[in-house]
């Protein structure tokens, strides 16, 4: 389906019936496959023919919505996990081993920050942090001869920062290592990483893609384009022989189309063992055929919620990078499908924390909860919740402050929103 658009894209690439199938993706809840002869089998085994035999490594149902998402994204591979943690532990794990050193952008998601920051450096992987506004000189100043990758979100979760892709691919591809792109927030409808430079692209489907709340998820999609033989120094688990499966060479075998993800699943899904529920990945299948349509409203809604936020008296300061005037506003202009970005606002209002938090109390349809991007909007106060364990001078660097709001506005009527976000600062003026 690489030919049509994005439209298209969402509602048929991936599972493509054949005559007399079922129109809609088969669910096949099982844990197991049957062959005729073992030598069928022991096929699958050495990756000398391309099949399933549990489906702890590869699922039909998992593949096919795979196959989707590498298609919007542009991508010639990709698996689903069970979570956008997985995704991004996977994509940095499958070439960044003990020893090994990652340059990430310091605005990311908390959780991604304590997965890099705190659990992989338990496992010996070193991590710098680098500001997403560094300048070219601090940027390759970040790098060691250790280092095997650039990390980084198109829009980060939740200080809004929009990524500068041509200045982090050109550093990262001057040192001969791939750029991995969390693409959560703008989703492949508002930004294909893969156009920008960016070599691997990571989803928490969780989010937009799923939409609806239901299912926690997520993906990770190769562009294909790494040569990871012209680094073969760089990235042995990926160019010297595989011993669990007879000395295979991924990249050899696989190509640069395909040796990164089938790595991740013959030997990181295989020993971790994170695979998504064939039914949730269904569930997931029928959010990414909305997707082109959800995305216009959660956009629409989220301008609409900036610009009256960013007229209130009682509002400090307004993220929002389709906003005229925000500071990430040209570079997504440049990125960004149209300028769009997704549907979460942020805001500090004027006063401290507990102004934040009487405003918040004050909503009617935005909900308190510990999650963005789906139907229904909601509101989070990063700084007693999602990034609690980090201290104030982590906090800054992430680009959050104690009266920082987080609106993830959905897909309800644009000025039922923005009336909801009225009277509850309204509530919190009068009772000054
Ligand atoms: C939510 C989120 C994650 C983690 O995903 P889960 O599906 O919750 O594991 C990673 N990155 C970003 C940008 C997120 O918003």
């Amino acid at each position: 389906m690489a030919d049509f658009h994005m439209e298209t894209k969402c509602v048929q690439s991936g599972y493509r019936p054949k005559n007399g199938e079922p129109r809609e993706v088969p669910i096949i809840q099982s844990t197991t496959f049957k062959y005729d002869t073992s030598a069928d089998m022991g096929k699958l085994f050495d990756l000398e023919a391309s099949g399933y035999f549990y489906s702890r490594l590869q699922n039909p149902t998992n593949d096919y919505v795979a196959a989707k998402i590498a298609d919007m994204e542009g991508g010639t591979a990709a698996m689903l996990t069970s979570s956008g943690q997985a995704a991004n532990f996977f994509a940095v794990f499958n070439i960044a081993t003990a020893g090994d050193h990652v340059v990430a952008s310091s605005s990311i998601y908390g959780g991604t920050y304590n997965l890099f920051h705190v659990t992989m450096r338990k496992m010996g992987i070193d991590f710098t942090f680098v500001s997403p506004d560094c300048t070219e000189a601090e940027l390759n100043a970040a790098f060691r001869p250790n280092t095997k990758a650039v990390f980084g979100e198109t829009i980060a979760n939740p200080a809004l920062t929009v990524f500068d892709f041509e200045k982090f691919s050109k550093a990262a591809h001057a040192h001969g290592v791939p750029l991995i792109i969390d693409n959560t927030f703008a989703t492949p409808v508002n930004c294909r990483p893969f156009q920008w430079g960016a070599d691997i692209v990571t989803h928490s489907t969780t989010k937009y893609m799923d939409g609806h709340g239901s299912c926690v998820g997520g993906a990770i999609v190769d562009s294909g384009n790494f040569d990871w033989m012209a680094h073969a120094e760089k990235f042995p688990g990926l160019t010297t022989p595989d011993d669990s499966y007879h000395g295979i060479v991924y990249a050899e075998r696989f190509g640069k189309e395909g040796a990164f993800i089938t790595k991740a699943t013959a030997q990181l899904m295989r020993d971790f063992g994170s695979i998504p529920s064939p039914y949730n990945s269904y569930i997931l299948n029928i959010g990414l055929e909305s997707l082109h349509c959800r995305m216009k409203q959660h956009c629409a809604n989220g301008l609409a919620v900036a610009k009256f936020l960013s007229e209130s008296d009682m509002v400090e300061q307004v993220s929002y990078p389709s906003l005229p005037g925000d500071p990430y506003y040209s570079r997504a202009q440049k990125y960004m499908n149209g300028g769009n970005t997704c549907g979460v606002v942020s805001f500090r209002i004027k006063g401290s924390r507990t102004d934040a938090e009487a405003f918040m109390k004050h909503l009617k349809i935005f909900a308190i909860e510990t999650h963005v991007a789906d139907a229904r909007s909601c509101c989070l106060h990063p700084a007693s919740s999602t990034h609690r364990q980090l201290s104030d001078q982590e906090l800054l660097d992430a680009g959050i402050s104690s009266n920082l709001i987080r609106m993830s506005c959905g897909l309800e009527n644009t000025e039922d929103l923005v009336q909801d976000i009225a009277q509850a600062l309204d509530a919190v003026k009068a009772s000054r």
